[in-house]
């Protein structure tokens, strides 16, 4: 048991950001409205994530650090769709077999909460404790038994940056949502969850960004496509400043990409990648996530269809600003 959560570790767990990934994901699936984060090392030594969240009881911490204990498959049809994030229960189990976890919670209704201490996949301790309601893990030490893993970290500071990158696209994704990163004493991020999606660029991206803004609406029978693109002159050197929502959940598609640049095709330079935010809506059966759990890479059924919409909506944003 310990050791093929050893081995699904490293599908689901690749380095510190990994890991607030998957902890950030399950704060957002408990309807968290605020959710901070702080990390040590870059995340190695250590990683705080606190939500006030639902919580859970004791019956939820018993069966949390099992895997494939999710609480999210109601229905069978969920399997084919990503209308909750997560990957089935692989993720606490993984996180708790390469790490020392401490978890304290308590669910909204309940007059005590519960610690775990949990370590290379051992139960240490489990005992109740007074807590406010919501959730708070603490991760330290990751990989300090995978000696192969723990190689390949790189330095602090750029697990810190990956960490940074990781929350900064969930964050854009949900705008209802405050964010905080912090790393030692320095604040990294903060959104405000004002569920303005202009509002959390600003927080990410600085306010230099605000003015080359383009606000994207589209809508047909099967995709509604919401966002901002950036005017021509915010196009960068590469797509690092392009996320991508589907159904609020932040993916990667080249497909997309390119269906957004090429609505700028005859007015951008070539490598100029364009800036945009943009949230797709469309019957979660129609995408399929489950590539591989740690990928963020989507493939879509209709591809030509959606490839363009997206066209359609960049350059109907496009031309009406030019107007
Ligand atoms: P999954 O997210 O796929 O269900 P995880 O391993 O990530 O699997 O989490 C296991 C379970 O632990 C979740 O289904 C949920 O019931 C519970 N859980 C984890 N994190 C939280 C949280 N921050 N707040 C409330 N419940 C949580
Ligand atoms: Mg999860």
């Amino acid at each position: 048991e310990n050791t093929s959560n050893k081995i699904a570790a490293g599908e689901v767990v690749e380095k510190p950001a990994s890991v607030v990934k998957e902890l950030v994901e399950n704060s957002i699936d408990a309807g968290a409205t605020s959710i901070s984060v702080d990390i040590k090392n870059g995340g190695i030594s250590y990683i705080k994530v606190t939500d006030n969240g639902s919580g859970m009881d004791e019956d939820d911490v018993e069966i949390a650090f099992e895997r494939h204990a999710t609480s999210k498959i109601k229905r069978a049809e969920d399997l084919d769709s990503i209308s909750t994030m997560g990957f089935r229960g692989e993720a606490l189990a993984s996180i708790a077999a390469v790490s020392s976890v401490e978890l304290q919670t308590r669910a909204a209704g309940n007059t005590y909460g519960m610690y775990v201490h949990i370590s290379g996949g051992t139960l240490r301790e489990v005992r109740q404790t007074g807590c406010p309601v919501g959730t708070t893990f603490i991760i330290r030490d990751l990989f300090y038994n995978t000696p192969a893993r723990y190689k390949f970290l790189k330095k602090d500071s750029t697990e810190a940056g990956y960490i940074s990158d990781t929350i900064s696209r969930i964050a854009l994704g949900n705008p209802e949502i405050s964010f905080k990163l912090t790393s030692g004493k320095a604040l990294l991020l903060h959104t405000p969850g004002n569920n303005d999606v202009k509002s959390a660029i600003y927080s990410i991206y600085g306010k230099e960004i605000i003015k080359e803004l383009i606000e994207v609406g589209y809508q047909d029978e099967k995709y509604k496509i919401t966002g901002y693109i950036g005017k021509p002159e915010a196009a960068r050197a590469n797509r690092n400043y392009q996320s991508l929502y589907i159904n609020r959940r932040y993916v990667k598609s080249k497909m997309v990409s390119y269906a957004v640049e090429q609505a700028y095709t005859s007015i951008l330079m070539k490598n100029k990648f364009p800036f945009f935010v943009l949230n797709i809506e469309l019957n979660p059966l129609l995408v399929d996530a489950n590539v591989s759990p740690a990928k963020t890479e989507v493939r879509f059924a209709e591809e030509s269809y959606l490839s363009r919409a997206i066209y359609m909506a960049v350059s109907k944003a496009l031309s009406s600003d030019t107007l």
